[in-house]
């Protein structure tokens, strides 16, 4: 038979090491590495894992979450002095004025323009600005799929129950209860508006198990999920024509000096000049922190997840929550032997 092709794709270093692992296969096969003690597993989150090994955190030592405790690369940003200098913006001179501002452009910045719309607000009144592209974001890499409780056999209560023990009972329990009640409603949002959920032969969803459910309610396209979700819900942004800036990130928020937020400071990338934007109502959807990479953590999040909301709304006066909490996603096992390849997914 011939040599198989797949491994002609590897540099040599590559094919040295799979025909080693080939020779020594059948030493391993159909044998269970021993499972590990409690201070075997303690050993190797305590060398390995960002959130245990000693000296990743420190308390905040400024603002409304003085004294609560962070992730250093988190701490160093909410303690940094701003980017813009007072004198460098002039504060008259309002470049849009809208009725809301959205921050971020993925799924839920995408949405929330969207969903602004339909409540009645006219497109030239709504004013979605992004970092990079419109759509680039941790969004359009998701690929597992979205859970929603659809089936005649499932139903929100179980999926609350399920998300609520998924997060040990830590999670805020009006956003899930949100979350549950939402999904199925937001998957028929998604269908109507063309995204092509994998179904089987007679036209039904085909739903697979996510980690910590317990009902079959995994909804994907394939594995490009979330780029589905986000071709569908950008394409009816655009053909509704409403504003968006690209490559124009958000750098501090403006308030009435009484914790109202008034509108914000963009600055246009090419062109590095600032825009002020006065605006009624803000929506912060900026993601989350992944590229921050903490304690030199790899990952596949989007190059615009560094904090930016965080810091934003920090400055602007809000109180943060699970300020010591950080979701490493996606994850997979190299080390120890017990746990290699297995996916350590979050529900
Ligand atoms: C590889 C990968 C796989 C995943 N798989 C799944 C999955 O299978 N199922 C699931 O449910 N979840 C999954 N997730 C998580 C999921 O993608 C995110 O939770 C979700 O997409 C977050 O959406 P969002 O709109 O809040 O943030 P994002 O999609 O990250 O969007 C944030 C937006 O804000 C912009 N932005 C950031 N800072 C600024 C600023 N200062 N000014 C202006 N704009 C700014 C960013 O550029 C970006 O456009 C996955 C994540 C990754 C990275």
């Amino acid at each position: 038979m011939a040599e198989l092709k797949l491994v002609g794709g590897y540099p040599e270093y590559m094919r040295e090491s799979i025909k080693l692992v080939e020779k020594t296969r059948p030493k391993r096969v159909g044998k269970l590495p021993p499972q590990m003690t409690m201070e075997e597993r303690e050993e190797v989150l305590n060398l390995c894992h960002p959130d245990y090994a000693p000296g990743g955190k420190r308390p905040i030592s400024i603002g409304q979450n003085k004294g609560d405790i962070a992730p250093n690369e988190v701490v160093d940003l909410l303690e940094a002095y701003p980017l813009i200098e007072p004198d460098e913006i002039d504060l008259n001179r309002v470049d849009y004025d809208v009725d809301i501002l959205i921050i971020g452009g993925g799924l839920a910045g995408t949405s929330a323009a969207l969903l602004a719309n339909d409540s009645g607000i006219p497109v030239d009144r709504i004013l979605l600005a992004t970092k990079l592209r419109h759509g680039d974001s941790n969004s359009i890499m998701a690929q597992g799929g979205t859970q929603a409780a659809d089936r005649p056999e499932d139903s929100p209560v179980i999926h609350y129950v399920d998300t609520m023990g998924g997060g040990h009972f830590a999670n805020k329990p009006d956003v899930v209860k949100a979350l549950v009640e939402d999904a199925p409603k937001v998957m028929k949002w998604l269908c109507d508006l063309g995204a092509m959920f994998d179904r089987d032969e007679n036209g039904n969803f085909v739903e697979l198990s996510g980690g910590g459910a317990s009902r079959k309610r995994m909804h994907a396209c394939r594995d490009y999920t979330g780029m589905e979700e986000l071709r569908v819900l950008r394409d009816e942004f655009r053909n509704r024509g409403i504003p968006v800036l690209e490559y124009y990130p958000v750098v501090e928020l403006l308030t009435d000096g009484d914790n109202r937020v008034t509108g914000a400071i963009l600055v246009n990338l090419e062109t590095d000049e600032y825009k002020i934007v006065r605006a009624k109502a803000v929506i912060l959807a900026t993601g989350g922190f992944g590229r921050l990479h903490i304690r030199g953590f790899p990952t596949t999040n989007h190059y615009g997840a560094t904090a930016d909301g965080l810091v934003l709304a920090y400055r602007a006066g809000a109180k943060l929550r699970d300020t010591d909490t950080v979701q490493y996603h996606p994850t997979g096992a190299v080390y120890p032997q017990q746990i290699v390849g297995l996916l350590l997914i979050t529900v």
